[in-house]
């Protein structure tokens, strides 16, 4: 009997192993498999903005005395468009990096959020020309723990997405209430939104909801790097839709006090 159990214990460890072995076989492939797809969209998205840029540049070299002024104007557009988002991409997978790699340490000190507000609003002028921009700030809002060239880029970021995923002339919407111990700031937007059963997933790194969207380019890491940077920074984002109309609400909700001012209180 003694030996029939020690057989059968074996056995069941023989299995575990193989199992084990498996599910690292397993992950080691889907590791391989996210390289190769991170590969191949990062090459992708560095090659085709560069070769508009060099289109565009060499145009210019070899027709430049045949070229109207409006032609040449839209050849300089271009160039200056691409590489706007070439430097945003590469930045992305910066901060992607430095997420990663546990490298963000944010700078908390007192912020005026209107005042970064303000800011990442002047940086993103450009691509929100064509929407309508409203921000609702209480007047009385506290100073908050922010390190403010991180919450400067997740606003950023939130703001390119509006701009990119909610049709021109639509309403984009920056708003900050209090909530108790903390502070809820919304950028909402008049576009399609998400479905349901994506609003976790536009978290994730290189996650888009239409895959081959080209129109819309993105990299699908912009939502990544502001959850990581605003839970850096002790508070929580979240997507969702709008209840009282069509298109996506972005809530990010932060302490109004650092954690040690929480204790100290
Ligand atoms: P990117 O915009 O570069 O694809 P993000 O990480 O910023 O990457 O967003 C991930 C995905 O979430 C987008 O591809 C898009 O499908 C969806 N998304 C983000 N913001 C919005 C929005 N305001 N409205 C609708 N969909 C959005």
């Amino acid at each position: 009997l003694l030996d029939a159990l020690a057989d059968m214990g074996a056995l069941a460890i023989e299995r575990v192993r193989l199992v084990e072995d498996l599910d690292r076989a397993e992950r080691a492939a889907e590791t391989d498999r996210l390289a190769r797809a991170l590969l191949t969209s990062i090459s992708h998205d560095l090659r085709t903005p560069l070769a508009s840029v060099l289109g565009a540049a060499s145009t210019l070299r070899d027709l430049d005395a045949a070229l109207p002024g409006e032609a040449k104007a839209d050849l300089l557009a271009t160039i200056i468009e691409e590489s706007e988002r070439l430097n945003r991409f590469i930045v992305n997978l910066l901060d992607m990096t430095r997420l990663e790699a546990g490298a963000v340490a944010p700078n908390l000190a007192p912020q005026d959020l209107g005042e970064i507000v303000d800011t990442a609003l002047r940086r993103t002028e450009g691509v929100l020309a064509g929407h309508r921009v409203v921000v609702e700030m209480p007047p009385d809002l506290p100073a908050l723990p922010l390190d403010p060239v991180l919450f400067e880029q997740v606003l950023v970021n939130l703001l390119d997405n509006a701009a990119k995923y909610a049709p021109e002339g639509s309403l984009v919407t920056v708003r900050a209430r209090r909530d108790g111990a903390r502070i809820r700031l919304e950028v909402l937007d008049e576009g399609d939104g998400l479905p349901e059963e994506d609003v976790e997933r536009v978290f994730d790194k290189f996650y888009r909801v239409r895959k081959g969207d080209r129109v819309r380019a993105g990299t699908g890491l912009g939502l990544a790097i502001a959850r990581g940077f605003v839970e850096a920074m002790g508070g929580t984002v979240t997507a969702g839709n709008r209840g009282d109309r069509n298109g996506a609400a972005f809530t990010v909700s932060l302490p109004a006090r650092t954690a040690r001012e929480d204790r100290a209180a």
